[in-house]
């Protein structure tokens, strides 16, 4: 039985050869490089880290200085003393930022529990209570301010905890300043997709038409204070 089966096999090997020797046409040839082993964590091991709760020292202050939001209880909260931006500047990212709008409902429309996550300092993903609040569609919360309502509405409790990821590919502009590629952006609030790979169409601001003003590859990461007590916490951030 046993030389039967080997006899069998042997068989089996010298016709085998020929049809997986030839790879099927057209196929892709793998990669030659091993994808980069990380722990997931979070945060993930090759994030950089800009506010783990126990300080801003990653932050400055738009007026000068270090950022000046108040830090307790490992979350930071908007206080009126003005925007805050990385220290370290990005081109290409991917960004996870928590943050929750007042539990304390006050104000209405675009007073309601503002802030915003501005890209490169210039481009804003719209933070903002839109839990039964409404406002322009295009200025709700995870909105590219002004230029794209989400694409749902996927607000939680005013305050309650709430994530962006964000993936966002710089735009790049050639040597007379002249933009070479729009800024692209994909969104997801709570894990939703709010925002799918949208072509930034230049400075987000609340009047006129929006438009690219040239700037270096990388630049700094801004969080508004909208002079609304929006909290945050576990930011990071993976170059890409
Ligand atoms: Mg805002």
């Amino acid at each position: 039985m046993k030389i039967i089966h080997f006899l069998a096999c042997l068989t089996l090997l010298s016709v085998s050869p020929k049809t997986s020797a030839a790879e099927p046409q057209g196929e892709i040839p793998p990669p030659k490089e091993e994808p980069r082993v990380i722990d997931p964590g979070p945060p993930p091991s090759d994030a950089i880290v800009l506010f783990d709760g126990k300080d801003l020292s990653k932050w400055n202050s738009e007026k000068n200085g270090p950022a000046k939001w108040e830090v307790k209880d490992g979350v930071a909260t908007v206080n009126g003393t003005g925007s805050i931006s990385t220290r370290q500047e990005f081109g290409d990212c991917q960004l996870h930022v928590e943050w929750a709008t007042p539990e304390k409902v006050e104000g209405e429309g675009q007073g309601r529990g503002n802030s915003g996550i501005l890209l490169q300092g210039r481009y804003e993903v719209q933070v903002l209570d839109s839990y039964i609040n409404k406002t322009y569609y295009h200025g709700q919360a995870g909105a590219i301010y002004k230029q794209y309502a989400p694409l749902v509405n996927a607000c939680r409790k005013p305050g309650e905890w709430q994530t962006y990821d964000i993936i966002f590919h710089a735009p790049s502009f050639d040597a007379d300043s002249k933009l070479e590629k729009p800024g692209t952006v994909t969104v997801l609030q709570n894990g939703i997709l709010v925002q799918d790979n949208v072509e930034i169409k230049g400075t987000t601001g609340p009047a006129g038409a929006p438009k690219y003003q040239a700037h270096p590859l990388k630049q700094a990461l801004m969080l508004q204070d909208h002079h609304n007590p929006v909290r945050y916490r576990n930011i990071w951030i993976r170059e890409l």
